[in-house]
């Protein structure tokens, strides 16, 4: 199987024209035109069969479409070139694409993952790690020193972080998670769901793997669930998260595909509103009489502000979360009482959520019973903070 294979032509600077910025790129999904009609949007392949050449062999590379398919790797070829990845792959969940990375591992590997994480991850680990002689451990990985502890020299194979993560948007060093991992013997994922593309590369920090819910900012209109894997090598690892991904039949279909290479032509135009809408939510609500509390690492008071500040570039993320003075039952009942927010799990939309978590999370989560996540849109933020201030006056 042939991988997508990251755009060198464009990307690189070289002797015939400068190099265009990742921005200009993804706008373009990257200024690829049709050969047949010279349309400037690549069209959608569904063919889920290939005719093979009069010597038996397939030419053109591809023979069947759950291992591999051409719109799907249009998508893989916009990711890979925004992570400064040499390939990426689409599955059809951003599940799919986590559980590949640790059915990649063998029995009896060892390996540390985050106590503030995804919660359906965390679930899933607790799950099936034992069913898979995986030795599981949680460390808190705002802590290098919980970290180095954990690990497991020869012995641990993967650590994989989140940062911000989810719901209490800690920050994890990732280059010091690097080092601390490839000193063990072990490879780095990193889930950058929150981060994006646009605002961290993790690759270029040293990371080994970086995995995206594609379904949230990726895609950025809540009609498309993906996921996707991008890797710093091609290595064996990587082969074998690519055989898993065919034998499994986890492949993103190709019309969701089509929408996200549609979606990632605008990443950035969202990605900078929802993050400036973000950071003046977030400051504005720090004053708030009834908020007890923001978690936001764009905040300079924020315990990860300033590791954030060393890896993440033009801004800190569209996820906030806020502590409801009053508790539980106040939290609930702002939530109950927003108008223009919408009372909806998920992230990253163009539209702005807003969840209570203790309620969806269950009883092993971090988070607070006060709790309530706050995904930024790219709404006026006037009318966000006004929504939002009455429903939490109203509530008190
Ligand atoms: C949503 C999410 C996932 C899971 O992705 P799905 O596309 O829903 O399978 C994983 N990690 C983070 C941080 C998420 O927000």
């Amino acid at each position: 199987m042939r991988q997508s294979d990251a755009p060198k032509d464009e990307a690189a600077p070289d002797a015939s024209g400068p190099a265009f910025t990742k921005r200009s790129l993804a706008a373009q999904a990257l200024g690829r035109i049709d050969p047949v009609t010279k349309g400037v949007v690549a069209p959608l392949h569904v063919a889920t069969t290939f005719l093979r050449d009069s010597d038996n062999g397939y030419s053109s590379g591809f023979s069947y479409a759950r291992p591999d398919n051409a719109t799907v790797r249009e998508a893989e070829a916009v990711v890979a070139m925004l992570e400064e990845a040499p390939a990426a792959l689409l599955f059809g969940s951003g599940m799919a694409a986590a559980t590949a990375v640790f059915s990649a591992l063998e029995p009896g590997d060892h390996v540390i993952a985050p106590r503030v994480m995804y919660w359906g991850l965390r679930r899933w680990l607790q799950a099936e790690a034992p069913r898979r002689s995986l030795d599981l451990d949680f460390v808190a990985m705002d802590d290098l020193d919980a970290l180095r502890a954990a690990l497991r020299p020869g012995k641990t194979r993967l650590v994989w972080i989140e940062t911000p993560g989810n719901p209490l948007w800690t920050v994890t060093d990732i280059a010091a998670a690097a080092r601390l991992a490839h000193a063990a013997g072990a490879r780095l994922a990193v889930d950058s769901t929150a981060a994006s593309p646009v605002h961290t590369r993790p690759l270029t920090l040293g990371a080994d793997i970086v995995m995206h819910s594609a379904t949230k900012i990726l895609n950025g209109h809540s009609d498309v669930v993906a996921g996707v894997l991008a890797t710093a090598k091609t290595d064996g690892f990587w082969e074998r998260i690519a055989a898993i991904r065919s034998g499994s039949g986890a492949i993103l279909g190709p019309f969701e595909a089509y929408l996200l290479t549609r979606s990632l032509r605008s990443l950035h135009l969202r990605a900078e509103r929802q993050s400036a809408n973000a950071a003046a939510l977030a400051r504005r609500l720090h004053d708030h009489p009834h908020v007890a509390a923001v978690l936001y690492p764009g905040l300079p008071d924020d315990p990860g502000h300033a590791v954030a500040a060393g890896q993440m570039e033009g801004g800190f993320g569209f996820m906030l979360s806020i502590r409801v003075a009053g508790g539980e039952e106040a939290a609930i009942a702002t939530a109950a009482r927003v108008r223009l927010w919408k009372r909806a799990t998920s992230l990253g939309g163009v539209e702005s959520l807003i969840e209570h978590r203790a309620s969806v999370e269950g009883p092993d989560t971090p988070c607070p019973p006060d709790l309530l996540r706050l995904s930024a849109g790219i709404e006026e933020v006037d009318d966000l903070f006004a929504d939002l201030d009455a429903a939490l006056r109203a509530a008190h």
